[in-house]
This record gives structure tokens, C-alpha cells and sequence, in this order.
């Protein structure tokens, strides 16, 4: 079989490592992508370093922002005795979408997974800890998917912050077990935020 020319197959290949793109899927981008006219393609490339440079995480709630602190964590609008903890930043925007919550968050980048060797130690906690030490927080959301690494995070983190006296509520399961709360429908989403309760 012939091969491609050295420069699509680079392409190709490095289309094919994108998320949820097939060999073929990578072999129709990349093609579309030479279709392009040389400012288009410019862009496309500009688009992908310019994020990649500008865009970095929160030294507050760890969410991905191209300001430090992030949008939310300097609104003086928002209430900063209520934080959410979720999982990834796409869960932080899949909450700002319901438009129901008007807290702060706090973005773990990851769950404890004993099967995967990933410790509490492993996950952004430390600062969640630290920001708890500092302000006069009065309820932590924990918003982690309803899978068995979230509920056992969830239940980490509740054994680790109750003590200090602050309320910690668990979202309620609206989301189908197993499911991913950035999959969620935002009516799904804002009930099983109104039905939390406390862990
Ligand atoms: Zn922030």
C-alpha cells in the first residue's frame, strides 16, 4: 500500500490522538484541513498554540481561566461562603449553564481511584483544604460524578472538612449512576443540585 507523503501522515497521526477521532475520522480532517485556504489554516493553528499558551488553571479554584484569579473566583457578585467541588472544568461549565448557582468552585482535576493508584494526595485537595482554612466557608457542594470514585471522593472529602464544623452536601442523584455530570441536561443538572443533602 502506498504510504502518505510525510507531512499529511504527520498530520493524520497527530489528528488520530485527538479524543474520540479514528484513524478515518483523521484521514477527513486532515484532508479538509489542506483544503483550507493558508489563512484558514493559519488560524486553526494560531487557535491551538494561542489557547495552549494563554489559557492556564486558577491558583484558587483550579479552573481553567486566561486571567488568574478566574472570572468567577474575582466576581464580587458571587457568594463566597458556598463552594462546589467538581471533578474537571467542564463540569464547572456545565454548572454555570443551569445559571442556578452563585458560589464559588473548586475543581479537583481527577477522583480517587485506588484502582488506578490515584490517592487523595493526587488530586487538588490540598488547596480546597487551605482555601477552607482561610475564608468562612458555610457549605461545600460536592458535585463529583455519582460513580463509585466519586462517591468515594465525596465521602473523603466529608470525613475530611466536617470536623472543621462546615456543612458538606452531596448533589442528589438526578444524573443516572454511572453517568457524567457535564453529559447532563441542565434540568436534570439544577434538581440534583435543589435535591443535595448532607453527608
Ligand atoms: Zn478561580
Amino acid at each position: 500500500m502506498r504510504q502518505y507523503p510525510k507531512p499529511l501522515a504527520k498530520l493524520i497521526n497527530e489528528l488520530s490522538k485527538l479524543p474520540g477521532i479514528g484513524t478515518k475520522s483523521a484521514q477527513r480532517l486532515a484532508f479538509h484541513i489542506l483544503s483550507l485556504d493558508d489563512r484558514e489554516a493559519e488560524q486553526l493553528a494560531d487557535a491551538i498554540t494561542t489557547a495552549k499558551r494563554e489559557m492556564k488553571y486558577c491558583s484558587v479554584c483550579g479552573n481553567l481561566t486566561d486571567e488568574d484569579p478566574c472570572a468567577i473566583c474575582s466576581d464580587p457578585t458571587r457568594k463566597d461562603d458556598v463552594i462546589c467541588v467538581v471533578e474537571s472544568p467542564r463540569d464547572v461549565m456545565a454548572m454555570e449553564r443551569i445559571k442556578e448557582f452563585n458560589g464559588l468552585y473548586h475543581v479537583l482535576h481527577g477522583v480517587i481511584s485506588p484502582m488506578e493508584g490515584i490517592g487523595p494526595e493526587d488530586i487538588n485537595l490540598k488547596s480546597l483544604v487551605q482555601r477552607l482554612q482561610q475564608g468562612d466557608v458555610k457549605e461545600l457542594i460536592i458535585a463529583t460524578n455519582p460513580n463509585i470514585e466519586g462517591e468515594a471522593t465525596a465521602m473523603y472529602i466529608a470525613r475530611l472538612i466536617k470536623p472543621a464544623g462546615i456543612k458538606v452536601t452531596r448533589i442528589a442523584h438526578g444524573i443516572p449512576v454511572g453517568g457524567d455530570l457535564e453529559y447532563a441536561d441542565e434540568v436534570t443538572l439544577l434538581k440534583s443540585l435543589e435535591g443535595r443533602r448532607e453527608l
